[in-house]
């Protein structure tokens, strides 16, 4: 159980080594702590979930529209059943709003039976058509025009950063290694695998690949060339809390063979998001946003919610989904190497990480690798975001046992002293404003730090008992500066989540 920012790697070889500690690599490898094997997650940033999996629409999908029969559908399907009930378990922040499936046009109108067979055939039996006066008995704020909609009412809104943080928590207290700041540059496939990474090298003897958006780089190295990955950016606006009181479902539009489309959601913070773009890009780091993504969404969401449009907006942020040629998860075994490439998990990851996890298990098992025994993980509680049950600050029980509950920093959001001290002494610590911010809101507010910026770098500073990493301007993350992206590539007519 060691978390490792600096410094040279263990010697030993490991039995497991998974690349990527996104959603998908902590899910896997909190599963794999269930056996009685050495077992490390490495990852190059310094931190979990700090690629795709801290960027994204957080909807706890019911995989509804997925493709019939795909092993997306399977696992999105299993995955949000698994998650739901960890949720509860561990106390990540869910929102079962439910889903409105909403149809603006004839065409549309037409295609809403269809989904709904689908639906059905994705075994998901509770959705129905219904008329547009149910549809604006039940969202009073929506823009004029819609003729009807489908309700999907198991869908729900996540916290994703809890549960990437949960996942890994778990797995590094029940033994695996964490190594961060630790890209792999190279990989030589043998007996054991040797990995050379920024920090030295690292020899395992079953490798798993969950490199998102790099996953393809990677099998490359191992000899396979299965697929290709291209960023897929999804450009998002979040809408101060006051707006929240608009909308009460996820607000789907009818989804297109070009793409799912611009929804308007809730978060369990209690924000609106509007978005996201699908714009697919060759540079997999261009996480900023643009000026006529921004414009494309605006003319999106008034359409959707015309009221949604004349609040505040308290950050915008960008996403990029690791989409390749297939529509559907490439997730593989290659028993002969003992390694496994879980790649393309593109638009759903975040629902389906658990089921993702098992099937991995699944697939070493079948491939003859003894893994003994499972065994049931210690419960984790995590620190709550949510808005429906109550935070620190409004626990008078938990601010008489400990007055740092008590003792506001971040007003906006209010996140009290001891919440940044516990992330700051978490099993899996915060290291940087942006892992503070993700882990308890600090900054994540209205005034996006311009208040409290100064006090919680100074918590940072001097209350961490690690060596925060060094304060940068974050590009990709919520709150980003708007920035005109001149090269862009055309947006297409409809996004998708
Ligand atoms: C705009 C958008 C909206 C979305 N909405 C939803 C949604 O509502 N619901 C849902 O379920 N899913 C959603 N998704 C999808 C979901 O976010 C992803 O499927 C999921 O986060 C993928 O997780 P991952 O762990 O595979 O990838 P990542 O989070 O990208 O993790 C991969 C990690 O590998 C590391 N890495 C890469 N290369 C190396 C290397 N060489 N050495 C070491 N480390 C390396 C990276 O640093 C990264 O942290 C959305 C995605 C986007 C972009």
């Amino acid at each position: 159980m060691t978390v490792t920012t600096t410094g040279v790697l263990p010697d030993e070889v490991y039995d497991v080594v998974v690349v990527g500690a996104g959603v998908v690599g902590a899910a896997i490898t909190r599963e794999l702590t269930r056996y009685d094997l050495r077992i490390a997650f490495m990852d190059a940033a310094d931190d979990v979930g700090d690629g795709t999996s801290k960027a994204n629409t957080a909807i706890l999908h019911t995989g509804f529209d997925a493709v019939p029969g795909s092993l997306e559908s399977r696992l999105v399907r299993e995955g949000q059943r698994r998650l739901a009930a960890y949720a509860e378990e561990s106390g990540i922040p869910v929102e079962p709003v439910g889903a409105l499936l909403v149809a603006w046009d004839d065409e549309q109108l037409a295609a809403l039976p269809r989904l709904m067979e689908k639906a059905e055939r994705n075994h998901c039996h509770d959705t129905r058509v219904i008329g547009p006066e149910e549809v604006y008995r039940r969202e009073p704020a929506l823009g004029p025009g819609a003729l009807g909609a489908l309700t999907v009412p198991g869908e729900s809104v996540i916290c994703p950063w809890t549960t990437t943080l949960a996942y890994a928590t778990q797995a590094v207290r029940g033994g695996a290694d964490l190594h961060l700041n630790c890209r792999v540059e190279r990989v030589s496939s043998g007996s054991p695998h040797e990995l050379t990474t920024v920090r030295g090298r690292l020899r395992t003897h079953v490798l798993i690949n969950a490199a998102g958006l790099y996953a393809d780089d990677l099998d490359r190295q191992l000899g396979h060339t299965d697929f290709t990955v291209t960023p897929r950016r999804g450009q998002l606006m979040v809408f101060d809390t006051f707006a929240r009181d608009l909308v009460r479902h996820i607000l789907l539009p009818v989804p297109t063979a070009l793409g799912k489309g611009v929804l308007v959601a809730p978060t369990v913070y209690g924000n609106v998001l509007l978005g996201p773009t699908a714009e697919d890009l060759t540079d997999r780091t261009a996480t900023h946003s643009s000026a006529e993504g921004l414009a494309f969404l605006r003319a999106k969401g008034r359409r959707i919610v015309p009221a949604l449009l004349d609040e505040e907006v308290t950050a915008v942020y960008a996403g990029l989904r690791a989409a390749t040629e297939e529509d559907d998860y490439r997730i593989r075994c290659h028993p002969g190497q003992r390694y496994v490439t879980v790649g393309g998990i593109r638009s759903t990851g975040l629902t389906a990480s658990m089921a993702i996890a098992a099937h991995v298990v699944e697939l070493l098992t079948e491939a003859g690798e003894e893994l003994g025994e499972p065994r049931t993980l210690d419960p984790v509680t995590m620190p709550y975001l949510g808005r429906t049950s109550p935070r620190p600050y409004e626990r008078p029980e938990l601010i008489a046992a400990d007055p740092e509950y008590g003792r506001l920093v971040c007003h906006c959001e209010r996140v009290s002293r001891g919440e940044i001290r516990d992330a700051l002494t978490a099993t899996v610590p915060a290291r940087s404003l942006e892992g503070l911010r993700r882990r308890t809101r600090a900054r994540a507010g209205r005034c996006q730090g311009f208040h409290c910026g100064a006090a919680v770098l100074a918590l940072l500073s001097t209350d961490s008992p690690v060596t925060p990493s060094p304060v940068t301007p974050s590009p990709d993350t919520t709150g980003a500066p708007v920035r005109s992206d001149g090269g862009a590539p055309p947006l297409r007519p409809e996004a998708g989540s």
